[in-house]
């Protein structure tokens, strides 16, 4: 119960990214009351909270994020978004599942388990309001805050909502990278009717396009499915038919796995576009290199809390977006994360079920009691 009265205090700030509004005083309050050491780490329009208990180790960190994804139209929703609303045996509100019922869960699992026991090890909690938006300053310069004491996180659980169908039928150990590339092809505009005194960069960009999206990146491994490359958007034209466009712009993404890195990625359509004797511009903007958690001690402790306590064995997963375990998880951090169902996740009518907070929580502690 105190899970949900917690989860419902948070869900009632209005935290739309990158807000916190009072998210993290709310966790300071109880965190400070069982003995952790506060940093507030706010940079720019983001807060940010590093809490300590302890100073041996291992390290064990929960992380997360206070903010939240805007609600959208609000008459799309049944109850208001900020008004945690209990129907059904969920708790609706935004944030309900991503991920302030998580961050309630890990609060409540730390005094369950430092209220029985000293850890053999530390804790902490490395929180953040921008982790929806553009994540510049938010766990990525925490991270740097840490590395520059000498902070070095052994085990870190991200809260992020994991599983699909049940309650931690699926735990993230890795995600895959993310790399958006664009190229931008100019010609010289003209008439149709006269094309020998124009140059069509549309029809220049198809072919070097069709031998991009015909690439097979890597077939994958045993952790991550194939590198998959989409393009988003194509933009050309001034919209009349009689003119060919002076340029072109496409966007593409790619969601790459550990078989691949950035640099290569790019040298090889750098390649292709200047094989085509294309007059191109290309810009790049990296979101994530891929991680992948292949030590055990942290995956087996939460597969063996998981199967005492559910009776499932999880499904290990890379799938998905990425998230801010990319930030953690290269300064030689056993990254997991494991938190509720994510079918309502960045939707209206966003909930949790509340039998699920006090079994987060539980596992939670469980985890600890096996590392800690
Ligand atoms: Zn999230």
């Amino acid at each position: 119960m105190k899970t949900l009265e917690l989860a419902r205090k948070l869900i009632s700030r209005e935290s739309v990214t990158p807000e916190d509004a009072g998210c993290q005083e709310i966790i300071i309050a109880r965190l400070e009351a069982i003995g952790f050491r506060i940093e507030r780490l706010p940079y720019d329009d983001v807060t940010n909270l590093w809490a300590q208990y302890g100073n041996s180790k291992p390290l064990m960190v929960f992380a997360g994020h206070t903010d939240v994804v805007p609600p959208g139209p609000l008459d799309a929703w049944d109850t208001p978004p900020f008004q945690p609303e209990e129907r059904d045996g969920l708790l609706y509100g935004r944030g309900a599942a991503d991920m302030k019922g998580s961050l309630a869960a890990m609060i409540t699992a730390c005094e369950d388990f430092l209220g029985t026991r000293e850890p053999r090890g530390s804790l902490g909690f490395l929180i953040t309001s921008d982790e929806e938006g553009t994540a510049v300053n938010g766990t990525v310069r925490v991270m740097e805050w840490l590395q520059q004491r000498g902070i070095n996180i052994d085990y870190c659980l991200v809260g992020e909502p994991s599983s699909a169908d049940n309650l931690a039928d699926t735990i993230k150990i890795g995600r895959r990278g993310s790399l958006n590339g664009r190229l931008t092809v100019r010609g010289i505009q003209g008439h149709v009717a006269y094309p020998q005194l124009a140059r069509n960069p549309i029809h220049q960009a198809l072919t070097s396009l069709a031998e991009l999206t015909a690439i097979q990146w890597d077939q994958g491994n045993d952790s991550f499915p194939p590198t998959s490359l989409q393009i988003s958007n194509i933009h050309s034209g001034t919209g009349a038919v009689n003119v060919i466009p002076e340029s072109v712009q496409v966007d593409f993404n790619l969601r790459f796995s550990t078989e691949l890195d950035d640099v290569t990625i790019r040298r090889r359509c750098e390649e292709i576009f200047s094989s085509h004797g294309l007059d191109f511009q290309l810009d790049w903007q990296l979101s994530g290199q891929p991680f992948l958690t292949s030590e055990r001690e942290l995956i087996d402790a939460a597969c063996s809390a998981i199967n005492e306590q559910i009776g499932l064995m999880p499904e290990l997963s890379t799938s998905g977006g990425t998230s801010d375990g990319r930030f953690i998880s290269p300064a030689g951090v056993q990254v997991i994360e494991l938190g509720p169902c994510n079918e309502s996740i960045h939707k209206v009518n966003e909930h949790v079920i509340i039998s699920d907070l006090d079994k987060l929580s539980s596992l939670y502690r469980n985890i600890l009691e096996k590392l800690l």
